[in-house]
This record gives structure tokens, sequence and C-alpha cells, in this order.
């Protein structure tokens, strides 16, 4: 084991070299023009057209796919544009709309050295306290209130049991919206084990619920790095169990079957992928001619990118900047970073709110669009001094350089939503002339010699994950297509990507009841026309 996670370590190693070679793409990008820009998107495109065979009907119960297939497409833009990110980081960044309640426990004994049987009498699982199920029985039922898709998807597909045949090995974040996708899993016939994906963001109570209701479920909040490995360890490898698919969000554990268990590997026959990161992953093996598994890119697909970066942020932002500051909005002057589709959410939050908005872009399409939308877009050197709060949603990085947070105002607020912790230069501020004071958690002032004070969130980490919670309804589509992109796993058309009308069901699912007879026909006459079909669409 110690020789694997020295091996992980190695492999993290050489991960953040490559990170540092795509922050290059990720500088180069920042100079790119629009028609460069645009020839990149047009060149993506051709090769998703070019990958998706013709949709033929296929049966409800699905058959899985022989043939190895290559995961050969190049990330799309916003992969592009994110490689920044450290990749350890999706196991190390803290995600606290699981800390909502949540407790760090009195008993500081490890779950490893704990004995605990469920009613069922398994004890194949490892949570903190097994007792706690009930309570998270609650929270799982109060995240399903919002998630009626994924029930609604049990109820129309229970008695096919698409997934039947399915043995799923999930790594994601451990919450009550997870849970409801977990247990949709389940309902629709899937076996799955399941492990965290982030050492911080397991709500206890519901790892218990899980594991109370039968789920092999390894993890708790506060692992130590040697704890995640074990547990992902222990979700992959037990008696009696071969999986033949990976749930995944960030790719580790994706990756530790891969080094580990190659011959169990090479028999997946479909690995979702949620994150920008975990693409980014696969993107690398698939490069070097080491993937040999159909990979599907959940990152990208439009009710992703047009639901979670969009309304996710819109519903989040204010809630991050309020618990850690208490600032009022209202005549606030804020710039933001970026118009894209986490930019557009935050503006259109803080515009609602009072605050006057500005916008820095370097595409000029997005820069139209925010004057178009009635802001004010500008460069960020022009109003430096005089912006109350910073937000960056880019993607990009070195988006606010340390020369910029030296000219900022007393009592400025900085602060990012995207995925990568570079796009502010917050390794320039530790510096001995600088003084740092942890003042709420998540929250350092960083003081300057002449006493200027500019309030820091998360340490330039996703706001909205460190310091809020997120909506579930979002989450329920995100959770949603993760279902629709399992269920694909098995037809007979691997696919990266999927194209839009695919997903027109799956948000069906999610309008409100009087739309809905407009949205089914439009839906039907498409889908007929493309001559598709899917197990999840009854
Ligand atoms: P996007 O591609 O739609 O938008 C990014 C915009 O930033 C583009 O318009 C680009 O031109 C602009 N930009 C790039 N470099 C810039 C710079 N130096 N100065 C000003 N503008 C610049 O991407 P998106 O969907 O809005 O996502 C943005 C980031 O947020 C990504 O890192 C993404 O992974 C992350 N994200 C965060 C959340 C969250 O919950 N916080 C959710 C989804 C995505």
């Amino acid at each position: 084991m110690s020789e694997l996670v020295g091996e992980a370590k190695a492999e993290l190693k050489q991960a953040s070299k490559e990170v540092k070679e795509s922050e290059n793409v990720a500088e180069k990008y920042s100079a790119m023009t629009v028609s460069k820009n645009s020839e990149m998107n047009m060149g993506d495109l051709t090769t998703v057209l070019s990958a998706v065979p013709t949709h033929k009907p296929v049966k409800k119960q699905i058959q899985f796919v022989e043939d190895k297939q290559e995961f050969s497409r190049f990330p799309t833009k916003t992969g592009r544009r994110s490689l920044s990110r450290s990749i350890s980081q999706s196991s190390t960044d803290s995600y606290s709309s699981a800390a909502s309640g949540t407790d760090s426990s009195d008993d500081e004994t490890s779950p490893r050295d704990k004995t605990q049987v469920n009613v069922k009498g398994s004890s194949d699982f490892c949570v903190k306290n097994i007792k706690q199920a009930e309570f998270g029985r609650r929270e799982i039922e109060i995240a399903e209130q919002d998630m009626s898709a994924l029930i609604s998807l049990r109820k129309r597909a229970q008695s096919e049991k698409p997934l039947a045949g399915a043995k799923i090995v999930g790594c994601t974040h451990i919450t009550a919206q997870t849970a409801v996708l977990i247990e949709t899993l389940v309902a629709l016939g899937a076996q799955c084990r399941w492990t965290a994906c982030n050492i911080y963001s397991t709500q206890n109570e519901v790892a218990a619920a899980l594991a109370e209701s039968g789920v092999a479920v390894f993890a708790w909040k506060g692992e130590s790095e040697d704890d995640f490995w074990w547990c992902i360890d222990h979700c992959v490898n037990t008696e009696g169990w071969q999986p033949n698919m990976i749930l995944d969000d960030g790719g580790d554990l994706t990756h530790w079957m891969y080094k580990k268990y190659p011959n169990v590997f090479k028999k997946i026959r479909g690995i979702v992928e949620e994150s920008v990161t975990g693409v980014h992953r696969l993107y690398q093996l698939s490069k070097a001619g080491k993937l040999c598994v159909p990979a599907m890119n959940v990152n990208d697909s439009v009710t992703k990118q047009k639901f979670d970066n969009l309304y996710c942020c819109r519903e989040s932002i204010l809630d991050g900047l309020k618990r850690t500051t208490d600032v009022m909005f209202g005549g606030k002057q804020v710039v933001v970073c970026g118009y894209g589709e986490v930019g557009k959410g935050c503006c259109a939050a803080l515009k609602a709110l009072g605050a006057i908005v500005y916008i820095t872009e370097i595409d000029p399409i997005c820069a139209l669009q925010a004057c178009m939308d009635g802001f004010r877009v500008v460069k960020l050197c022009e109003i430096i001094r005089h912006v109350d709060v910073i937000i960056t949603c880019t993607g990009n990085k070195n988006v606010v350089t340390r020369d910029q947070l030296d000219r900022m105002k007393n009592g400025s607020i900085v602060c990012n939503m995207g995925h990568s912790n570079t796009e502010i230069d917050v390794a320039s501020l530790r510096t001995p002339e600088l003084t740092w004071e942890r003042v709420r958690s998540q929250v350092d002032h960083v003081i300057w010699p002449d006493g200027k004070r500019v309030i820091l969130l998360a340490e330039g980490r996703l706001l909205n994950l460190s310091c809020s919670t997120v909506p579930t309804f979002v989450l329920s589509i995100t959770a949603t297509t993760q279902t629709f992109y399992s269920a694909s796993g098995k037809c007979s058309h691997p696919f990266s990507l999927i194209p839009k009308y695919f997903f027109f069901p799956l948000i069906n699912l999610h309008t409100i009841p009087h739309s809905d007879k407009v949205f089914c026909k439009i839906n039907s006459e498409i889908l007929h026309v493309h001559k598709y079909s899917h197990p999840l669409l009854l």
C-alpha cells in the first residue's frame, strides 16, 4: 500500500508537471484572438460529430460493449482552459456544502479501527459512526425533495432495471445529493461501492445512512491522505467483486485502478467523469495511448455547463460572500473578471442586489454580451484602486497579479469562482513584508506594511464550494446527467460527449409541470428525427 501511495504521489508530481505545461497553454489561451478561439471550437465540434455514430434504437436492457474504445477527443474549450487546476487539489479542497451539520465528532478513534455492523449484519463499509444513519436519512430525504427527476427516473425504470449487471465503483463528494444519485443507480439495478473524492467533504451522517441501507461506502470527514487511498482501495478490492463501471470526480479512483489493478481496469466498460480535472487526466492517458476504456465527459455536457456553471454560481456567489464577510452589496463597486457562464451567473446576482458591476474580458464576444446586459467593460488596471470586491471566473491564471493587489484599497475583498486557485496570484502574497491574519474560517486579512488590509476568501480557491452551500436542484441536473451517462455506458455507442438532443428528456424531468406538455412534444419529434432512444427513456 505504502508503495502505491508513493506511486500515487509520484504520479501527482508528474501531473503537476503536466499542469505546469498546461498552464502555459492557459497563458497562450489568454492571448488568443476570437477567430483562433472559434477555430478551436469548430475543430472540437467536428471531432465530436464525427465521433458520434448514427443512433440506432437500443434495447431497454442495455448491452455492454465488448469493443475497447480509445478516448481520443481533445478536451473542449473549458477543459483546456481549466488545465491549470492542481490535480491533487480535488481530494484536498474543502467543499462545505457538505459541511452542513456534519460533526467532526468527539470520537477521535479512526473509523479504520472500529468494528461496525449495519442492521443487515454487514460490516462491508467504513464510516465515522453508523449510529448517525437515521439523521443522515433525513438529510437524504430533504435532498430528494428537490431532486424529483432522479426519483422519477427510479419510478420509470425500476421494473426494467436498465442498470442490472452494472457494478459501479464511485468516487464523489459524499453528500445528501450524491446519496440520492447513488440510491437511484441502485434502484435502477446497479451494485455500487462508493468512496469520497475529497477528504473534507463527506457528510458523516449521510455516509452512515448509505452504509445502513447496504451500500458499501468507505468515507468520513477529515480523512488523512493515507485513509483516502485506503478507502479507495477497499472500495475497489474486495472478494467476489469485479467492478465494470467507474463514476469518478477528479480521476483519483480511475488512476488508482489503472495503476494497481490493470487487469480489472481493462474490463471496465465505461468511465463517467464529472470534473474538468478528471477529464484532463483521462485525456493525458489517452494521449499516451493508455486509455483502453470508453470514457464519458460529463463536465462538458450541455446540462452541466448551462446549469451548474451559470445557475449554481448565480445562486451561491452571494451566499459565499455573505457568510464570510457579511458585506452589503447595494452600492458596492464589484469587478467580475470573465463573462462566461460562471461570470454571467455572478453578475446577474450582484446586479440584482444593487451592486455596481464592472467586467473584464479578453473575448470580445463575451465583452459585447456584457455591454448588452448593461455592464461596463473595463480594464482591471483602470478601476483596481476604486473597487470594493474582485471576483475571478475565468479558468485562466494570474488574472489578478500582485501588482494589482498592491493597488487595491483598504478593506477590499478578493475571491475566486473559477476552478483553479491560481486565478489570483495568492502565492505572491506569501512574502515577509505582508502579514496574514486568519479572522474566520476561510477568511484571511492580508495586511500591508502601511496597515492596508485586503480580505482574501478561501485562499483563492473556489468560493462557493469552499464557503457556501450549492443548490440541490442544480446538482440534481448534474446527477441526472451522470445517471444517463452511466446507463449509456452500456449502449453500443461509446462517446465522450453526447449531442444536445440526448438531454432534452433529462431536462424535461426537471421542468415545471405546466411546461411539461410542450417540452414533451418537442422532445418526441426531435428524438424521432434523430432515431434516438435510450434505456432510461421509457
Ligand atoms: P467560460 O469559458 O464560459 O468563461 C470564462 C471567460 O473568462 C471567457 O469568456 C474568457 O474569455 C474569460 N477570460 C479568460 N481569461 C481572462 C482574463 N485574463 N481576464 C478576463 N477574462 C478572461 O467558462 P465558465 O463556464 O464561465 O467557467 C469559468 C471557470 O469556473 C472555470 O474554471 C470552471 O471550471 C469554473 N466553474 C466553477 C463553478 C463553481 O461552482 N464555482 C462551476 C462551474 C465551473
